[in-house]
């Protein structure tokens, strides 16, 4: 009884000693990240240089998340993040690889309208300062090794 009683004690002591030892499973998001892997569809990328109007993009996307525009005499894709289901069709379809998938997945917004990237938007990349880290080894029992 006494000896149970004792054992119930030590033990979360004995196993939180033994994580000490361990690597840890997580990163300290926001300040770093784990790398999406190349092959990730996050936001897609507008190379607006490339681009020739032809409506591709808009005309194949399922979800209606791109429409053309008039910019200066251009027709130009609209974006909206909020109706984008990440399928990479636009990018597969595009004649002129115009368009690529990015590893961007940190898209929420506090309004709506935020969510629409205009042409001139959508062919900027994201810059974000954060340190990135990559899977280096997987172990169920000692974790995730980051380097
Ligand atoms: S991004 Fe590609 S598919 Fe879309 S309008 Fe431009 S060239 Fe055509
Ligand atoms: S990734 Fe898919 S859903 Fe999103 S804009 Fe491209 S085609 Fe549409």
């Amino acid at each position: 009884m006494v000896f149970s009683w004792i054992l119930s004690v030590i033990r979360p002591f004995g196993i939180a000693f033994s994580h000490l030892f361990k690597h840890r499973f997580t990163v300290k998001y926001p300040y770093e990240a784990v790398k999406p892997s190349d092959r990730y569809r996050g936001r897609p990328l507008l190379d607006i240089e490339k681009c020739v109007g032809c409506g591709v993009c808009a005309n194949i996307c399922p979800n209606k998340a791109i429409v053309m525009v008039d910019v200066n005499g251009r027709k130009l894709p609209k974006f909206d993040a909020g109706r984008c289901m990440f399928c990479g069709f636009c990018a597969d379809f595009c004649p002129r690889t115009a368009l690529t998938m990015t590893g961007d997945y940190e898209l929420a917004e506090y309004r709506r309208e935020n969510l629409i990237y205009p042409p001139e938007r959508l062919s900027k990349p994201k810059i974000v300062e954060r340190k990135f880290v990559t899977v280096k080894k997987l172990s169920k029992r000692l974790g995730v090794k980051h380097g």
